[in-house]
């Protein structure tokens, strides 16, 4: 497949990994980081990879790089709320199991994903989602260090949200969301050596939102989903448009009941049941036969492919 193109089979039936770093209008500002970011992200799913790691672990270590590296609207770099505060979500799934984790509207973390894959190992029977204080006090029983939230705000985004907010009516309107806002929500999808499929999306959700305010990305089936019969998907842009049509189990829906294959099933939800609903953005999506799809119904979508030990590639636009 030609991989600036938006669907095919790429890697045989060999390991692989797909991600995205957000779908919008990308800036020529915005480039270069993105770009090496994802360069980051497509070695760390080489040495996932190679190490025949678990998809659930592979996925994992991919979304805790795109955190880490400070270009992307997950982790540290995130997108300020309307208080001025990173918030963040993150949720995973693992396809062989049907196991899941997710954290939301944290404020504590650097590495949200990775408290999601706690609770993902510590099985569903107690909790599968947490949010907020109780999400950070799993995460510190767990060993994980929670920082202070300054530590999580770069200059980039105390400007972009000043920029916002001098624009905004804010005394009259709960979030001051702009038009056409950038989109920069990270994610993975592993195909390991076993055939076990998995999915893993983090964010910050979108500059000026409503605090509190919890998007796609953590919830099962909507922003992230993974089941081994079918498909595992990752997706970014508008939330609550991705959250009504449940834009990954609806894809896997459609593969299931209807037959459809990967491409038509992730084609019809973005462009059909999405985009002209206000749903604006995109997904990554991978079934057990090693098809991708990268569909997205915006300007462009940062996005890469690693399969093991080949070069990796990446694309934005169409
Ligand atoms: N889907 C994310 C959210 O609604 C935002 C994004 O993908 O940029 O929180």
């Amino acid at each position: 497949m030609a991989f600036a193109g938006v669907s095919g089979t790429i890697g045989g039936a060999g390991p692989l990994a797909l991600l995205h770093g957000g779908a919008w209008a990308i800036p020529d500002t915005a480039l270069a980081d993105h770009q090496e970011g994802l360069a980051e992200a497509l070695a760390a799913a080489q040495f996932a990879l190679s190490d025949a790691r678990p998809a659930i672990d592979a996925v994992t270590r991919i979304v805790a790089a795109l955190e880490g590296h400070g270009a992307f609207d997950a982790g540290c770099g995130a997108m300020l709320n309307r208080a001025g505060d990173v918030e963040l979500d993150a949720g995973l799934m693992d396809g062989p199991t049907g196991r899941y984790g997710g954290v939301m509207a944290v404020q504590r973390l650097a590495h949200p994903i990775r408290v999601a894959y706690d609770l993902l190992q510590h099985g569903n029977g107690q909790a599968a989602l947490l949010a907020g204080d109780g999400a950070e006090a799993f995460a510190e029983r767990e060993g994980h260090t929670l920082v202070a939230n300054e530590t999580l705000i770069c200059e980039r985004e105390r400007q972009r949200y000043a920029e916002h907010r001098a624009e905004a009516d804010v005394d009259s309107s709960d979030s001051f969301l702009p038009d056409n806002a950038p989109s920069d929500t990270v994610g993975a999808l592993v195909r390991d050596a076993e055939g076990r499929l998995a999915a893993a999306t983090s964010t910050g959700g979108m500059t000026g939102r409503r605090s509190g305010r919890v998007g796609d990305s953590p919830i099962i089936g909507a922003g992230t989903f993974a089941d081994n019969g079918t498909c595992a998907v990752s997706a970014t842009g508008d939330g609550e448009v991705f959250m009504r049509w449940l834009a990954g189990h609806e894809i896997h829906a459609r593969m299931r009941h209807a037959g459809q294959s990967l491409a038509d099933a992730a084609e019809h939800v973005v462009q059909v049941d999405l985009a002209p609903n206000g749903g604006s953005g995109g997904l990554v999506a991978i079934d057990r036969d090693g098809n991708v799809v990268m569909p997205f119904s915006c300007e462009g979508m940062y996005r890469g492919v690693q399969c093991e030990g080949d070069p990796p590639r990446t694309a934005i636009y169409r």
